[in-house]
């Protein structure tokens, strides 16, 4: 909504009321199409930790988390970040969605992440996800296209810079700015290949922490651009032909690769990765075969393949820890609406076995 000068003073009057000590949490959860709804709890007083957090419900039904005569799905907090929106007292909540026969709910995947994690922390999983989305205009097609036709070809956009080669600063710099805020570990971000395509850094994170940031900076960004009447789409290939694709790149190491001689983990992870290829990739996003193609920067969907220094394949080991000897990798395969809890929890299942 375009608010008039009369009606912004008239909502600064309400905005400013004082809310007498109470407290308002959002409580986010994730839905049953990779989506996140969110609702609003008035506590008595400012908490500091989340398990001063009670247990809240939602209707399923209404989500398709549930069916219509069993439809009471219970929202469990998980981690909480200072509310952007709100701020002062004011918390988001991250929460886990549970049956009510005590059973996680079909759409929890943070459940099973988080036993694995548990299971091998001693080998202290870092993981950093580069996460790539497009912006819509309210009619579905990508910001400042050109009303059902397309810009001139890519080259200009990537870390573009000016009128014409770069789009949606505002929305990107306010849900920088509100990440930060947030306490969300945002290590960067840059425009992309596609014009109005962005991404942003996460990380680098240990354990079921990456998830949990992931998922609390897209619930931000999905707020932030609601505010400017623009949609956020994660979808991998959200226009056909000679566009870049989204993909949700994810850098992984564990103290070991981090360590003096890391390439060898690495290396051994790479065997690990390539002979669980399809079930990774199952997990890795819907729509990603139109993604990875082999071409436009992506390996092809159907074979793993790594290299360093290359961006035309399943894993890239980066220049640089080639030449240390340590550090990390990239795994590229994952779409950019994958899911971090599938991502994660199989790549420490595959290169460490299971819970
Ligand atoms: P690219 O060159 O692929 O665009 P980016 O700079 O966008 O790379 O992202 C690199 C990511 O790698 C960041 O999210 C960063 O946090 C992460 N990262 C850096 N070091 C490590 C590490 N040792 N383990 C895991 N992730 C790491
Ligand atoms: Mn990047
Ligand atoms: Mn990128
Ligand atoms: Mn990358």
């Amino acid at each position: 909504m375009i608010l008039t000068r009369h009606s912004q003073q008239q909502l600064m009057k309400y905005m400013s009321l004082d809310q007498k000590g109470k407290v308002m949490a959002e409580y986010v959860w994730i839905d049953s199409v990779g989506g996140v709804r969110s609702k609003t709890k008035t506590l008595p007083k400012p908490v500091k930790s989340v398990d001063e957090l009670p247990e809240w419900n939602f209707d399923g039904s209404s989500t398709g988390q549930a069916p219509g005569d069993n439809s009471d799905v219970y929202i469990r907090p998980v981690a909480m970040f200072p509310d952007p929106f709100r701020k002062g007292d004011n918390i988001l909540v991250l929460c886990e969605t549970w049956d009510s026969d005590g059973t996680p709910n079909k759409f929890n995947y943070r459940h099973e992440a988080a036993k694995l994690m548990e299971a091998h922390a001693d080998k202290h999983f870092w993981f950093g996800l580069e996460q790539e989305y497009t912006l819509l205009g309210p009619d579905g097609w990508p910001y400042g296209w050109p009303k059902g036709g397309y810009p001139g070809p890519q080259g200009p956009y990537y870390c573009g810079v000016g009128t014409g080669k770069v789009y949606c600063r505002d929305i990107v710099e306010a849900h920088y700015k509100a990440c930060l805020y947030a306490g969300i570990k945002v290590s960067g971000i840059n425009a992309e290949v596609m014009p109005s395509q962005w991404e942003y850094q996460v990380g680098p994170c240990e354990g079921i922490e990456m998830g949990d940031q992931l998922w609390m900076s897209r619930y931000i960004l999905h707020r932030v651009a609601e505010e400017f009447g623009v949609k956020i789409s994660f979808a991998p290939k959200p226009i056909p032909g000679d566009w870049n694709g989204a993909g949700l790149h994810t850098n992984v190491s564990t103290q070991e690769m981090r360590e003096e001689g890391g390439l060898k983990a690495i290396e051994a992870a790479m065997k690990k990765l390539e002979a669980r290829h399809h079930e990774h990739i199952a997990v890795y996003g819907e729509g990603n075969e139109e993604r990875l193609t082999g071409r436009h920067e992506t390996g092809s969907i159907e074979k793993f393949t790594y290299g360093v220094a290359d961006r035309g394949g399943s894993v890239r080991i980066p220049r640089q820890v080639a030449k240390d000897g340590k550090g990390y990798f990239e795994d590229r395969r994952p779409a950019s609406n994958a899911d971090p809890y599938q991502v994660t929890g199989i790549i420490v299942e595959t290169l460490c076995g299971g819970a």
